[in-house]
């Protein structure tokens, strides 16, 4: 059985006030859940200890939103994979459309990453996704090919169960725009077999959805066969909104 995941990328927001209101909030509304979701919350690094504590005793698991590529070492402003999860986190996010746009990520060093975080015993969420100009020139499934092949190579063996992989097509985050459930299953299941051809056990991969997903649609696509949960950026804003995403699952 796969494991269902719902993650909470709160990117570069918040003030230690509002990350303490927002995990309040979550705290207060997490025994209302009454699925088997697995839940990460992935805060700004500075906060992950605030929420660590205010969500003690829950089901939440946690996450950073970036991990080096390297083991340690004269690498100003980074943090490694064994400093997260000696912080106790035992999620990391890697290879994000953003840090691809704006940090020039490539899948070479989201490779790097993954096997950094295998090293240290952290769940990758590794993010692929194309571009609008991509979709519509209809090389989509060739370039989460692409990026699947060349972030995930090396991995091998019991490793795969520490890997998940994120869809997020880049024109649907933050804009409002989500892919149709169908469009979104089509290329999960895509994904699940260049993941078997890769190696993995890919029925046990767990595949998230990314794009807007909220209250109104987080259901519809969920419901989708190879949909196995999210990875929520504006909503995770919002504590009930959240809770609100989890349930759908
Ligand atoms: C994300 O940043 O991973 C994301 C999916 O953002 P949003 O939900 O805001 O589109």
């Amino acid at each position: 059985m796969r494991k269902k995941l719902v993650a909470a990328n709160w990117k570069m927001n918040g003030s230690k006030a509002l990350v303490q209101s927002l995990a309040e909030g979550l705290k207060a509304g997490l025994p209302s859940l009454e699925n088997d979701v697995n839940i990460a919350i992935i805060p700004p690094a500075l906060y992950i200890a605030d929420v660590q504590r205010e969500l003690a005793e829950t089901q939440c698991g946690f996450g950073v939103q970036n991990i080096a590529r390297w083991e340690q070492g004269a690498y100003t402003g980074e943090i490694s994979s064994a400093m997260a999860a000696d912080s106790g986190c035992g999620f990391a996010l890697v290879g994000h459309s953003e840090r691809r746009q704006l940090f020039g990520e490539t899948d070479e060093a989201v490779a790097d990453k993954v096997r950094q975080a295998m090293c240290h015993g952290l769940v990758a969420i590794v993010c692929v996704g194309e571009t609008l100009e991509e979709r519509n020139s209809g090389s989509a499934n060739a370039v989460v090919a692409q990026q699947l092949q060349g972030c995930l190579q090396g991995v091998d063996g019991a490793q795969w169960k520490n890997i998940v992989v994120a869809y997020e097509p880049v024109w649907a985050i933050g804009t409002g725009k989500t892919a149709t459930a169908k469009d979104a299953q089509a290329m999960h299941k895509h994904m699940r077999q260049l993941l078997a051809e890769l190696g993995a056990p890919a029925e046990d991969i767990t595949l998230l959805y990314g794009g807007s997903v909220k209250p109104d649609n987080a259901a519809e696509l969920f419901a989708e066969p190879d949909i196995d949960g999210g990875l929520i950026g504006g909503a995770s804003l919002n504590s009930d909104d959240f809770i609100s995403i989890c349930k759908s699952l």
